[in-house]
């Protein structure tokens, strides 16, 4: 009996010994294990973390980058629309067009006449009295005014320097400033030398000495 008695207490404490290990090793050898691990593993987490957002960062950087690309791309777009638009205007502002949307030529340049002192120094556009006279193209009105022979008479210096006269007006509609093309400025009439009511117009390059209004206003597209 003593011996089993024993022996049970032997087992008894051979399980306890058995166990004993078991669970305190356990314990130690978890802490021993996870111990030394944790702050290896807040580090990979940090680094994993720093990864994200170096990531985050180089993304939004690089969408920085992006939209300073699609901010360059939208201000050279409106640069080339602007300047796209100013070619526009200065093409419209260069356009010719014809003095009159209704006349017959009835004298032309170089012609010999009772009406001229010497040779006829412009070109006529028989019209009906008080039609519409338009600006060439764009210019300044230089004089305005009524000047003998020619009787009342417009003077403009086109943008490109020509200077061009329309006379026998019935009526000056401006007398200063810019026009645009096409623009009314008076109204046909029979003032100064005329045998009937036209626009007697001038063409004076850079001011200088009268040619022959035809050949000049057909190289500009006008087909008088
Ligand atoms: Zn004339």
């Amino acid at each position: 009996m003593p011996t089993v008695v024993g022996s049970v207490a032997v087992l008894a404490a051979a399980s306890g010994t058995l166990t004993m290990p078991a669970a305190a090793g356990g314990t130690l050898t978890g802490d021993l294990l996870t111990a030394p691990e944790r702050p290896e593993a807040s580090e990979r987490e940090a680094s994993g973390l720093d990864t994200v957002v170096a990531a985050s960062r180089s993304l939004q950087v690089e969408s920085a980058k992006g939209m300073e690309a699609a901010h360059e791309a939208t201000v050279e777009q409106e640069r080339r629309e602007a300047a796209k638009q100013e070619a526009r205007k200065q093409r419209e502002a260069q356009r010719w067009v014809s003095p009159l949307t209704s006349y017959r030529i009835s004298a032309v340049f170089g012609s010999v006449g009772a009406w001229w002192s010497g040779t006829h120094t412009g070109l006529d556009f028989a019209a009906s009295y008080g039609a519409d006279i338009r600006a060439l193209s764009s210019g300044e009105i230089i004089w305005a005014g009524y000047d003998g022979a020619y009787g009342n008479k417009i003077v403009i210096r086109h943008w490109d320097g020509t200077v061009a006269w329309y006379c026998h007006l019935s009526r000056i509609l401006q007398r200063s400033g810019t026009v645009s093309p096409g623009e009314v400025i008076g109204a046909v009439g029979t003032t100064g030398n005329t045998s009937g009511p036209h626009l007697h117009l001038e063409i004076r390059p850079h001011g200088g000495a009268p040619i022959n209004p035809q050949p000049w206003l057909a190289e500009r597209g006008v087909t008088p």
